[in-house]
Parts: C-alpha cells; sequence; structure tokens
C-alpha cells in the first residue's frame, strides 16, 4: 500500500513521513477514524514506508523487496489481528484462521468496513471480536525475532472489538513492546476502547475524506456523472464505502427513492388496511437482502429526505435539494412531516443505522423502523 493509493489524507501522510525522517517511531500508535475513511490503508501505508529499503521523500519505492511484500501484504515481519467469528461450537477463532480471506479482501478494497468483513466470514448476525486466544498467538509472534525487516509489524484492526481478557494480556507488551516491533492500532470508537490501552498508544486522529478528494476519486474510479459523485460525497459524509454503496444503487433506478416512497406510503396506509401491514413485513424482508452497506446508504438516503422534506413544510424550497422525481413526491409528502415528528422520524432512523452498523438481524430492526412511523406519520 502506497501513500499514493490512499484518498486525500494529506496533512496526516506529511506528519507520518515526518516521524520517520526525524526518527521518532513511536511503539505504539493508535488511528483513530470515522468508518471507511483510510485509517487502515493509512497504517499499512506507515508500516511499509518503515520498512522500505528505498523509499523516497513522500512515498515508499513499492519495488524493493519489502515493498514486494507488502504490496501483496505477505511480509514475514508483517502481522494482521482483526475481528472474526467463533464456529458453530463456539470454539475458539483466531485471524490466522482468516488470514487468506483477509489478504484477498483488503487487497481488493483497502477501505474495508466492519460490516463487510463480516459479510465476507458469512457471519450472518454473529458478532465479531478479538478473543483471548489472539492475545497469546501476538504474544508468541512477537517474541520471534524480525526474519527480514527493520521493523516487525503488528496491525490490530477494530481494536474496540478487544475483549477485556485479550486487552488485559497485551498490556505489558504494548508498554514495553520487545525492541523493533511497531503495534499499529486502529479503532473507530475511542469510547469502547479501554482506557489503559488509549494510554498506552500515541494518538492519531484521521479525519473523514475531505469532499474534494473524495469526489475527484468517486468520479475518475466509478462510472458516475460529476453530480453524482458530488451527491455521492456529500451523503456519505467522507465514508467511501457508503458513497461506492450509493453510487451502485444509484445506477438501480432511483432505488433508495422507490424504497423510500414505498416505506413513507404503506406507512401510511396501515391505519385501516390489513394488507398494508403485510406489504410492510415483505417491505422489511427487501431491505434485509440488501448489503450492511446498502442497508445504511439507504437509512442515510432517508435521513436526508426527512430533512428535505421539514425544509418544504417550513416553507424555505429554496433550501431543499431534490431531483425532479423526489421534487414530485415531496411535493404531497412534505405535509406529513412536521416539527412535531421530524426529531422523533430523525431519531428512530439514526437507531436503525446504529443497529445496522452491531450487525442487527435486519428484519426485525426495519420492520421496527417502520412501524414507529407508522405511529409518528399519525401524529
Ligand atoms: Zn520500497
Amino acid at each position: 500500500m502506497l501513500f499514493a493509493d490512499i484518498i486525500g489524507q494529506d496533512a496526516l501522510k506529511g506528519k507520518l513521513i515526518q516521524t520517520v525522517r526525524e526518527n521518532r517511531i513511536s511503539h505504539a500508535r493508535l488511528f483513530l477514524g470515522p468508518e471507511s475513511a483510510g485509517s487502515l490503508p493509512l497504517a499499512i501505508a506507515y508500516a511499509q514506508y518503515i520498512n522500505c529499503t528505498n523509499r523516497g521523500d513522500t512515498d515508499s519505492c513499492g519495488k524493493c523487496p519489502s515493498c514486494n511484500k507488502y504490496n501483496k501484504l505477505i511480509h514475514p515481519d508483517l502481522h494482521f489481528v482483526f475481528p472474526v467469528v467463533k464456529g458453530k461450537s463456539g470454539k475458539a477463532a483466531i485471524s490466522d484462521m482468516f488470514i487468506t480471506e483477509w489478504r484477498e479482501t483488503l487487497l481488493s478494497n483497502p477501505y474495508l468496513t466492519y460490516n463487510q468483513w463480516l459479510d465476507t466470514m458469512d457471519a450472518e448476525n454473529k458478532q465479531g471480536g478479538i478473543f483471548v486466544d489472539e492475545s497469546k498467538e501476538i504474544l508468541r509472534k512477537l517474541s520471534f525475532k524480525t526474519y527480514e525487516a527493520d521493523y516487525k509489524v503488528m496491525i490490530i484492526w477494530m481494536a474496540e472489538k478487544m475483549n477485556l481478557q485479550t486487552a488485559n494480556k497485551l498490556l505489558k507488551i504494548l508498554e514495553e513492546p520487545p525492541e523493533k516491533t511497531l503495534f499499529l492500532l486502529i479503532a473507530e470508537s475511542s469510547d469502547q476502547l479501554l482506557p489503559t490501552i488509549l494510554s498506552r498508544t500515541q494518538l492519531t486522529r484521521v479525519p473523514k475524506i475531505d469532499k474534494t478528494h473524495l469526489t475527484d476519486y468517486l468520479e475518475k474510479n466509478l462510472s458516475c456523472s460529476r453530480q453524482q459523485a458530488i451527491n455521492a460525497a456529500e451523503l456519505s459524509n467522507g465514508n467511501l464505502a457508503l458513497a461506492k454503496a450509493y453510487l451502485q444503487t444509484a445506477e438501480e433506478e432511483n432505488l433508495y427513492f422507490n424504497l423510500f416512497a414505498t416505506m413513507m406510503r404503506t406507512c401510511w396506509k396501515v391505519w385501516g388496511h390489513k394488507q398494508a401491514m403485510l406489504d410492510l413485513i415483505e417491505w422489511s424482508n427487501e431491505m434485509a437482502a440488501f448489503t450492511r452497506e446498502k442497508q445504511k446508504a439507504y437509512l442515510m438516503y432517508s435521513l436526508r429526505m426527512v430533512r428535505e422534506n421539514i425544509v418544504l413544510n417550513q416553507q424555505q424550497p429554496q433550501l431543499a435539494f431534490l431531483t425532479d422525481e423526489e421534487s414530485k413526491f415531496s411535493a404531497n409528502f412534505n405535509p406529513f412531516i412536521h416539527p412535531g415528528n421530524v426529531a422523533q422520524l430523525s431519531e428512530n432512523i439514526n437507531k436503525a443505522h446504529y443497529h445496522i452498523e452491531a450487525n442487527g438481524n435486519a428484519k426485525i430492526i426495519f420492520l421496527d423502523m417502520a412501524c414507529k412511523i407508522v405511529v409518528l406519520l399519525k401524529h
């Protein structure tokens, strides 16, 4: 992974390169940043740069023996730890059991999200974790000498998924790692990280991808127009995976709009129509069949539509950004979104987003959200 492969984040790249130049490489660094903003590829690019034998001022060479192995993520001194799911019998699981899938997935999608990774492991509704056997494995691997690199690197992705037992076993080695060993931890939420881990790591905050760089990237790499790229960058809030899910579905004839219109119309009809409740159940089953990314993109889309409609409801059409089709629908729909229900509607959608992210059962989450909308629309 080269720094050049990372979208935007120029200031941060500069800072990381400076730590190498000034020989201030911290033995334990935490990359803390939002989902799909680039923390993971940045950490890999940083490790590759540190170990490159012919590095330039702004990037690794990409060609030396170390880079060659880093490019394929197979360097013997590069180790990965990530959340895994336990087997059917609840049997212990460690990252190495999934390392082939991990490398493949990461090489094709370095901006991988936690939900995408769970899908790759066929987790269904199981929760992933970094379990205690993993800490034994980490200690074992770090007890060997480096094979060929300057630095042995241990990348721990989604470090907040470490359970207490795992984390406790790592505290000592995080504080006093063996010589020439680097821990690069990656996390999205500091709330869920143990304070003892936080206090033992140097913090690097990774901001979300800025809109300009994200828009340029989308326009260049996905088959979409400039305007579509701008919309996706705006809606995704600097999250590449979400922007991609949005663009891929945008091509499918306004899929999100149709789903939103169906949801709202059916929710309204539930009062007095038995069939409408069955339609709502069918709608939630349809939603559950999408990937988590698409489900999240749909919820972001719904939040946007609620926002646009309250703006219309408040007679501020100049502040609304709607396509022709959305405009037509919203002309009739906006009276149903008003100051009396808008906050609860948004909260309800946000909550569904949170539960989808936590890998809850999508059928239940979408039906539950819709049932609450039924009530709120009547307010
Ligand atoms: Zn190199």
